[in-house]
């Protein structure tokens, strides 16, 4: 199984009708897609990115095979979230998911970089609620991208108070990696 399908798969048993998520890389939208049709008519999916193009791709995906409008797109940098989110919404997310890197089909200029992944991440953990989960899928191979899972790999040691797992695809040097995190 490929690890985007083992993080939905895991997203899967977590996610609900009714609940809030977020998207912090939307990229092609496929995340956000899966995410907008689980948590269903009543549930709610904050999307963001940074580029104007990944957006696009994004809101057209939604627009044509969401079930529902029960999305929001932010173009922002996802370090700072949390600041287009309605405060009482802290502490009542249910899944928050990261696919860094860089836009599939982009020139690759624009990546994920690893100061403002670790506050998007402590910021994410912030706003869980318990039991809702963290779902990162990071990559090796591309310019700044072993920084970026170093840093990861750090945060992730030292959130104590979760349960946590870690995948790793078949090459240990340059197959993505999926860090899952669950607030307990
Ligand atoms: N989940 C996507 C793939 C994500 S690609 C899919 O399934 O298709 C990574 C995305 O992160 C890119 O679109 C890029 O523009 C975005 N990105 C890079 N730096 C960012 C930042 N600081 N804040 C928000 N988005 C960022």
């Amino acid at each position: 199984m490929r690890l985007v399908e083992k993080a939905h798969q895991h997203l899967a048993q977590v996610v609900k009708p009714g609940d809030l998520c977020v998207d912090l890389t939307a990229g092609n939208g496929w995340d956000s897609l899966f995410l907008a049709n689980m948590v269903g008519e009543k549930g709610l999916v904050y999307v963001f990115d940074i580029q104007g193009a990944a957006l696009l791709n994004t809101s057209e995906r939604l627009e044509n095979e969401a079930k529902f409008s029960n999305f929001r797109l932010i173009q922002e940098c996802h370090s700072k979230f949390d600041l287009h989110l309605p405060r009482e919404h802290q502490g009542h997310i249910s899944a928050i998911i990261m696919n860094l890197g860089y836009l599939p089909g982009s020139d690759k200029k624009v990546i994920t970089r690893h100061k403002t992944t670790i506050i998007a991440l402590e910021k994410s953990y912030q706003w869980l609620q318990k039991g809702g989960c963290l779902s990162i899928m990071a990559y090796q191979t591309h310019r700044g991208a072993s920084e970026e899972v170093e840093a990861i790999k750090n945060w992730f040691s030292k959130t104590f108070d979760a349960k946590k797992k870690f995948y790793k695809g078949i090459n240990p040097t340059t197959s993505p990696i999926l860090f899952w995190i669950c607030k307990s």
